[in-house]
């Protein structure tokens, strides 16, 4: 498969298997999402018991430059650690002033928003939505049906992701079933 990044090109995308499996998608089992959920007992329950995949995602591998456009798709699959449901790690761009398009295919969630002053937000995700995530916010994309959440995402290709922040204080907001309806509630360990 050659993808000529000066010229064009168009690919068969399946948005559900990316590249028809050309290019192995980036997975994320529980042992990989080790310490971002509250109910850390739960967690290890779930790592010792079949470490499920909880999400992935398919890249076309654009070149790293200011004018190229990154895109993918990301699955999330249906589940819950304790009361929260799954979710993607959640990143900054390292380029933080990067904005990114999210197109919901399939499924049904939260696309959760924040910024380094705290201002946050939580878009709700089913098929047809789009979400703008803006400049300056991390992202992390939340599954709250039971089918898998699937999304469609473009973005600047020079970005980068800064995951390291949010892996070490975590969202302000938390998005957890209460008696089967997605409640956002306040991070206690924020
Ligand atoms: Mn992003």
């Amino acid at each position: 498969m050659s993808l000529n990044w000066n010229r064009g090109f168009t690919i068969d995308f399946n948005l559900a298997t990316g590249l028809s499996g050309a290019v192995e998608s980036t997975k994320r089992r529980a042992s990989n999402m080790k310490g971002m959920y509250c109910d850390s007992k739960a967690e290890l329950e779930l790592i010792e018991n079949g470490d499920p995949l909880m999400y992935e995602f398919h890249e076309i591998g654009a070149p790293e430059d200011s004018g190229d456009v990154a895109a993918g798709t990301s699955i999330v699959y249906p589940g819950k650690v304790g009361d929260e449901y799954y979710m993607t790690a959640g990143h900054f761009h390292t380029i933080l002033a990067t904005a990114e398009v999210y197109y919901c295919l399939s499924g049904q969630g939260y696309m959760l928003v924040e910024n380094k002053d705290g201002d946050t937000e939580a878009y709700e995700l089913n098929a047809g939505k789009m979400v703008y995530v803006p400049k300056g916010y991390a992202h992390r994309s939340i599954n709250t049906g039971n089918v898998p959440l699937v999304t469609f995402f473009a973005f600047r290709a020079d970005a980068g992701h800064d995951y390291g922040t949010i892996k070490q204080r975590g969202f302000k907001k938390l998005i957890v079933d209460k008696s089967g309806t997605p409640t956002i509630v306040d991070n206690p360990r924020y």
